[in-house]
């Protein structure tokens, strides 16, 4: 994305008036996938790659927005039944917008009509939440010109809402959390149980956060998703004649599960064995990252890729390959998918002084068996959604 200077002239020539600035950013999960809906921990940071708002407001109600990277613009009015383009959730660009407008027009918060212009570097589709990154940018531009302020974390609620009901994902809290709360050199642990966070310095040393992004992402992903959610309620289902007063996979301990795992079907009790693995693989991580034990930090990250490769069955060859390939290079810590999976990014964990090599090798072996250039980025923490000057 170019300069936040051309973003307000951008903004100038096409409105007329001076804007004010705000951006939210993408995420990476470095470990605690799939334990979200399951009321589980999570520990993602925010990326150095930003979706930007140039935002004025109006007189009126109406809402008039363009998005660089769809070359597109959409107006519509603000009203108390605002809904999904033709009346159905759709991933449409515009219904997020919609969305959070609709979302956010609600008993905590009033808004008024706004201009807004969208731009991004965020990868879209590419499993670093573009569109949390989108809703959370155009939500506190929303709020921040109708001169309302309140809890980010109802924010972040709100903006959840809105993906369910107008893009129609049914995602966890997680991506909208940590676009509006994340910290600046901090990771975030989510219990998305109680909604309590911890923000966890992130002590890499001379290590950095490397994601691939693979390139590809699958049709079924959706489908088996959905899929995971029913398995891991049969699992609890079953489990919970055997240990009453269980809510979720979250209060399953692993001895206990492992005393009881074969009373379930085969696929359950893999689906299972992988959410409450893996959300003790995230405490360690967490006490891990406060020691500075990045060597110990990397092999809950390797055996969570391999839970979900083995057990959850959501990585698909594409990353197999990059994780694969990853693992093999010097100064390497260790390395996972990141996101729901069936494509999307890898997340790695890499020495500084190796990262050159890393860079080259993987690109050229991915490109090789897989036909495809990876990006790669390389990213420290960054800080939430806020106004920029
Ligand atoms: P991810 O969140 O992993 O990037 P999603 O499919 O959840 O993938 O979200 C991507 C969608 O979000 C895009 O297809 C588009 O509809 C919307 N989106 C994200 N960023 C922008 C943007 N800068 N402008 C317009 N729409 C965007
Ligand atoms: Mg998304």
């Amino acid at each position: 994305m170019a300069s936040l200077e051309t973003l307000r002239l951008q903004f100038q020539q096409r409105y007329g008036r001076a804007p004010r600035l705000f951006s939210a950013p993408g995420r990476v999960n470095l470990i605690g996938e799939h334990t979200d809906y399951n009321e589980g921990f999570v520990l993602p940071m925010a990326i150095e790659r930003r979706t930007h708002v140039a935002a004025a407001p109006r007189a009126d109600r109406r809402i008039r927005v363009f998005s660089q990277e769809m070359n597109e613009a959409a107006e519509f009015e603000l009203s108390a039944d605002l809904q999904p383009l033709e009346g159905k959730p759709s991933g449409a660009w515009v219904n997020y917008v919609r969305g959070v407008a609709a979302c956010l027009d609600n008993d905590w918060f009033t808004l008024g009509g706004a201009d807004l212009f969208i731009t991004s570097d965020v990868p879209l589709g590419a499993g670093l939440s573009s569109s949390a990154a989108l809703e959370a940018a155009v939500g506190f531009a929303l709020l921040s010109v109708s001169e309302q302020s309140g809890s980010l974390l109802n924010v972040a609620l709100a903006l959840q809402k809105a993906e369910h009901e107008f893009a129609g994902t049914q995602c966890g809290i997680m991506d909208q959390y940590i676009a509006c709360l994340g910290q600046a050199d901090h990771a975030l642990l989510i219990d998305c149980r109680s909604l309590g966070c911890e923000n966890v310095p992130l002590q890499l040393g001379e290590a950095r956060i490397v994601i691939c992004n693979s390139g590809v992402r699958h049709a079924l992903a959706s489908g088996e998703y959905n899929t995971r959610r029913a398995e891991c309620a049969e699992g609890v289902r079953r489990l919970a004649q055997h240990l009453p007063g269980i809510q979720s996979l979250r209060d399953v301990a692993i001895e206990e599960f492992d005393q009881i795992a074969q009373i379930l079907p085969d696929a359950i009790r893999r689906r299972c064995n992988h959410v409450i693995t893996e959300n003790t693989r995230v405490a360690y991580a967490v006490d891990a990252l406060k020691r500075g034990d990045l060597a110990f930090f990397g092999k809950l990250m390797t055996a969570s890729h391999e839970s979900l490769r083995h057990d959850y069955e959501v990585s698909c060859q594409e990353l197999d390959v990059l994780v694969k390939l990853a693992l093999r290079q010097p100064g390497v810590y260790g390395a996972r998918m990141t996101g729901g999976g069936f494509g999307g990014s890898t997340v790695n964990l890499v020495e500084a002084a190796h990262i050159n090599f890393f860079v080259e090798k993987v690109s050229h072996e991915y490109a090789k068996a897989c036909g495809i250039t990876p990006e790669i980025l390389i990213t420290g923490a960054e800080g939430g959604v806020r106004e920029d000057q």
